[in-house]
């Protein structure tokens, strides 16, 4: 009885996971800002904030004055766990009963699509993750089906000012401020949604996609980068975040994106400029695609010369955009698969009046290794022999071996970099090797896709973002009528 109760508290009729939506002909997207037992958000400026509260599921809203600080009111009486019975397309948005409504997205006749689902839980509801699982175990049910339950109308208190409110989830609320989580350095204007997501609140900022694509190019290319520069990076990052949203990785987490290099870094408004604003407005909606489908549109610092497949470099089937291009002139000539020939590359100096300290940095450099700490990295007594076995067509060492007390093989440029202390690239060859071995190396990153090194010079050369990205990119189209009605 008192689990049917519980039940009725946390499942009222249709609650929705996500939020993404098509509005103003907009793709509007919900990205993870930050979860807690508590939160608080705090104007940037010293004037008190003013925030317009909504419930998502009512029509009311409040204006309330002062920093929030939003609690759970009830959360030691609320059962957050279930058993998923089974997983229904919703067939009418009417539908009625007690389940939960989950969004995920789809490509479908060259358009993204929101397809719906309904999530149906099995009666029974657990205050821990501990103890569904051990009814699970019980009763015979896979634990894969033990699932958090979106407790989508947990009352929250919201204390402003020296008043109290009380609300349920999920909460929508807006202010004209920026605002700041918790002591978090960065601020965020705008909509926010406040959500119960286990045995935390969760906030994320609901954006539109061209928005967030500004705040996710600032900190990839610099925001100083001529325009053309931050245009094809704008095409990179939105095709790279549609390419995202299509896998639904964050589908059962109550929003779209996250914040950090898992998705893509998102800043807000950060460091934001007029160019970059102007860069995607002129690039509004763009992204690449190849045989009716979203590109991968990966992208690196610094290819050092050529860039390489991604094939070469993550052992996956070979994509005709993703074979490796030139993208030094100069490289053309050198045969990077060969020893001699990345020598030969590596020693060629590259000077460019116009490049910056970074993109020069990227362009030539040095490490020494210290033999013992190489041989430590890589849980060896010692270090006697090292192997380069394969290069790729950016001269990437793909394929290693280390031999000491035992044989190591190292399988992935990843794995090199990471063996030799975090190295910019795998595109090194052995200058001295004695107790230090000295390396020198071209490149910063994987190698795949497209190089932002690149592309500042091929912008400063006055390539248009849409030639930039057909080099490194061969075969895409640029296509915007992908938001479906
Ligand atoms: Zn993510
Ligand atoms: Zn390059």
């Amino acid at each position: 009885m008192r689990r049917l109760f519980a039940l009725a508290l946390c499942l009222f009729w249709l609650v929705l996971l996500q939020s993404a939506e098509i509005r103003d002909d907009a793709l509007w997207l919900e990205i993870y800002l930050a979860d807690g037992a508590q939160l608080n958000l705090n104007a940037v400026d010293t004037q008190l904030p003013v925030f317009t509260i909504t419930e998502q599921t009512s029509p009311i809203s409040r204006q309330v004055q002062g920093h929030l600080k939003i609690s759970f009111m009830n959360w030691d009486k609320l059962p957050f766990w279930g058993l998923l019975n089974r997983i229904e397309p919703l067939t009418s948005a009417m539908d009625d009963g007690d389940y939960a409504m989950r969004q995920s997205f789809v490509w479908q006749d060259d358009a993204l699509v929101l397809k719906r689902e309904k999530l149906v839980f099995e009666p029974q509801s657990f205050h821990s993750q501990t103890s569904a699982l051990d009814y699970a175990q019980q009763t015979g049910v896979p634990a894969q089906q033990v699932h958090a339950i979106p407790m989508l109308n947990a009352t929250v208190k919201v204390v402003a000012g020296d008043k109290d409110y009380y609300f349920e989830t999920p909460l929508h609320i807006q202010s004209q401020q920026e605002i700041r989580i918790g002591e978090q350095r960065l601020s965020f204007g705008g909509e926010f949604i406040i959500k119960a997501m286990g045995e935390k609140l969760l906030i994320t900022h609901l954006i539109s996609l061209e928005d967030y694509i500004a705040g996710v190019i600032q900190n990839e290319i610099g925001s100083g980068a001529p325009l053309e520069a931050l245009k094809a990076q704008a095409v990179t990052a939105r095709t790279h975040a549609v390419s995202q949203l299509l896998y639904n990785r964050h589908r059962g987490d109550g929003y779209d994106l996250c914040n950090s290099v898992h998705c893509q870094v998102y800043k807000g408004r950060y460091l934001s400029n007029a160019n970059i604003v102007r860069a995607v407005e002129e690039t509004a909606k763009e992204v690449l695609i190849t045989e009716h489908r979203i590109a991968d549109a990966t992208y690196h610092s610094s290819c050092g010369g050529k860039t390489d497949s991604s094939a070469n470099i993550w052992k996956s089937t070979p994509l005709e955009h993703l074979m490796g291009v030139t993208c030094l002139d100069e490289a053309e000539k050198y045969d990077l698969s060969t020893e001699q020939g990345v020598r030969r590359w590596i020693d060629v100096v590259i000077n460019d009046p116009q490049a910056s300290s970074w993109e020069r940095a990227n362009l030539g450099w040095k490490r020494d290794v210290s033999r013992s700490r190489l041989a430590q990295n890589l849980g060896l007594k010692s270090v006697s022999k090292i192997e380069i076995l394969k290069r790729g067509h950016s001269g990437r060492i793909i394929l290693m071996r280390i031999t000491g007390n035992k044989t190591v093989t190292l399988d992935s440029e990843y794995r090199i970099r990471q063996a030799f202390g975090g190295l910019p690239s795998s595109l090194f060859y052995i200058a001295k090797s004695g107790s230090t071995i000295t390396l020198k190396g071209k490149g910063a990153g994987h190698g795949v896709g497209m190089c932002q090194t690149g592309t500042l010079r091929l912008a400063r050369e006055d390539w248009t973002y849409d030639a930039i990205l057909e080099k490194y990119y061969p075969g895409t189209t640029l296509y915007k009528d992908w938001v479906n009605p």
